[in-house]
This record gives C-alpha cells, sequence and structure tokens, in this order.
C-alpha cells in the first residue's frame, strides 16, 4: 500500500498519549517492538513521546531513545509532545521529525497543565519557532487548541477564544493547528462548526482533530471533522490515553474502530487491519495490568468485508 493513496492519514498517539497517562510504565524495549507493529500495519505517523521531565512523568523518561529508534523506520513521521521551549530543544536534538505543543483554549487548564497563561503560551511558540527556523527548519511545528470544545477546570470555552488562539499560534509561526477534545466533550455539531470556523480562519494550516471518547462520541465527531474537510486523525491504539490534568478525561479515540469505519465506507488509510490487531499483542504485553479496549477487535470484522486500502478499485 503506498501512503500517498491514501485519503486520510491516522497519526496514531498511544506511546505518548496513552502511555502517559496510565500509572505502568511500559519498558524500552517494549514500546520499540509495539512500534515497529503499528508501522508494519501501515501507520506512517507516530507520536512516539513527549519530552518533560522524567519526575513529572516518568512513563517518558526515555524520549530520546524511543525517538531514536522509530526513525529507523522509513517513511515514518517520528512526532513528540513538548509543553515549552526546553522540550522542544529536547525533541530537535533527538531528531524528531515534527513536533506538536498543545496550547489550551481554556485558562485554567493552561495554568494546570503548563503551568502558563495562554499568552504566555503564544510567546513561547514564537521562540520554539525561531529556535526550529535556526537550528532544525525541516522539522514541522503543530500547535494543537486543547480543550477547545469544553474544560473540567473551567466548563465552557468560548469559540472566540478558540478561534482565536489558533490565529495567534499560527501568526506566531506554528505550521498548522488543530482542535483537541482533550475533555471528551465535543458533539458533532459543535465538531462542524469549529472545524468550518477554523478553516475559514487559518486556511490550510487548520490541522488534525485529536478526539477523545470519554462520552462515547469519538467515531460520530470524527466522522463530523471528516465530512468538514479534515484528513489528518489522532487515535490511540486499544483508546489508551486521556490527560493527567484534566481529570475524568480517559480514552482517545480508538485506531483500530476508526481505522475500519473509515476503510468500511470506502476511505483509504493505508492501514491493514489484521496486523492493526495483531500490534495490541505487544501493547498488552507491555501492559499487563491495563485494560485496552475496541470495538471491532473483540467482534471481528463482518463476513466478506473488503477494507478500502484492499480494494480491487483502489
Ligand atoms: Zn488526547
Amino acid at each position: 500500500m503506498n501512503s500517498a493513496s491514501t485519503d486520510v492519514l491516522i497519526s496514531e498517539v498511544g506511546p505518548r498519549d496513552g502511555l502517559q497517562s496510565i500509572k505502568s510504565i511500559m519498558p524500552t524495549a517494549q514500546k520499540k517492538v509495539w512500534i515497529d507493529a503499528l508501522y508494519r500495519a501501515g501507520i506512517r505517523e507516530i507520536e512516539v513521546a513527549s519530552f518533560v521531565p522524567a519526575k513529572l512523568l516518568p512513563q517518558m523518561a526515555d524520549a530520546a531513545q524511543v525517538v531514536e529508534h522509530a526513525k529507523t523506520l522509513p517513511g515514518l513521521t517520528v512526532m513528540a509532545l513538548v509543553p515549552n521551549l526546553k522540550g522542544a530543544q529536547s525533541a530537535i536534538t533527538a531528531g524528531v521529525h515534527k513536533i506538536t505543543l498543545p496550547v489550551s483554549a481554556s485558562a485554567a487548564h493552561s495554568l494546570a497543565n503548563v503551568r502558563k497563561t495562554r499568552e504566555e503560551m503564544i510567546e513561547e511558540v514564537k521562540k520554539i519557532a525561531a529556535f526550529r527556523n535556526e537550528y532544525a527548519p525541516q522539522v514541522k511545528l503543530e500547535a494543537g487548541i486543547a480543550t477547545a470544545f469544553g474544560c473540567t477546570l473551567q466548563g465552557l470555552v468560548p469559540e472566540d477564544d478558540v478561534i482565536w488562539l489558533a490565529e495567534q499560534v499560527i501568526a506566531a509561526g506554528a505550521d498548522e493547528s488543530g482542535l483537541s477534545d482533550t475533555t471528551g466533550y465535543a458533539n458533532p455539531a459543535q465538531i462542524k462548526r469549529l472545524f468550518k470556523r477554523l478553516k475559514a480562519a487559518i486556511g490550510n494550516k487548520a490541522g488534525a482533530a485529536h478526539l477523545h471518547n470519554t462520552r462515547g462520541l469519538g467515531l460520530a465527531n470524527c466522522l463530523a471533522a471528516y465530512e468538514e474537510g479534515v484528513t489528518s486523525f489522532d487515535s490511540s491504539m486499544g483508546g489508551l490515553g486521556g490527560c493527567p490534568y484534566a481529570p475524568g478525561a480517559s480514552g482517545n479515540v480508538v485506531t483500530e474502530d476508526l481505522v475500519f469505519m473509515f476503510e468500511a465506507m470506502g476511505i483509504k488509510t493505508g492501514i491493514n487491519l489484521d496486523l492493526l490487531f495483531e500490534a495490541r499483542q505487544p501493547l498488552q504485553a507491555g501492559l499487563p495490568n491495563e485494560s485496552i479496549y475496541g470495538m471491532v477487535p473483540e467482534a471481528g470484522t463482518p463476513k466478506g468485508f473488503v477494507p478500502a486500502s484492499q480494494s480491487v478499485y483502489s
């Protein structure tokens, strides 16, 4: 399968969003085996780690080693999350292809998550962009708008704040800005409205949909975003994930279910579902005490199912 001929990009965030939000620490060797299995299934963008102090997130202490390994996989975009300039410097030194910086539209979540105001985070984007431009101009910089659909601390997040922040981070030098439902509050109507406004505000710099399944609307929200023209989706194998500073915000959209939905609809992901299901084994082996989720891996694909990426018409 040729990734150039896919219709949507599935960006696997499990090794970062998933592993950082659970107590168990997956051994480095097991992370590498899992990432290899995801790659074998056809995943071509993986958020492999976050560059944060190990005392805050011991699950991510091996970030540089994991990046080094992931970079051996040809054609894989190796991403890392960074909370600030220092993290960005470490990630760029480690050799990532793309960095993503979460910028909270909720003032309360911004302070809790990164101990900075939204205005201070815009300044941080400027500093990161300047560093990137000077030392690693090939590295892509994404600033994702976190808590874009509501916040467990603040409650309502005004839509004008979300769009304002997206415009600011692009003006500050980010290459793209997507929207994150960090708390799993979004509904499909809200998704459509905000992604439409995002596109009107920043055009082709509108980035990925990062949606959680906390209230069971994850797939419906992804479909709504797709119908609004979004083609890049973050998801997590087994639905691992959440945010340690957004209480109750569990569960990214399950990669396996998302890939099934698109493939069943004739929308090519470039991902082989059987190999994707196999990649759950190293995940579970690395986290023997954690539950992993997924409806389609449990039920299996329908009899006679022909995925779009393997269709004779592709
Ligand atoms: Zn998330």
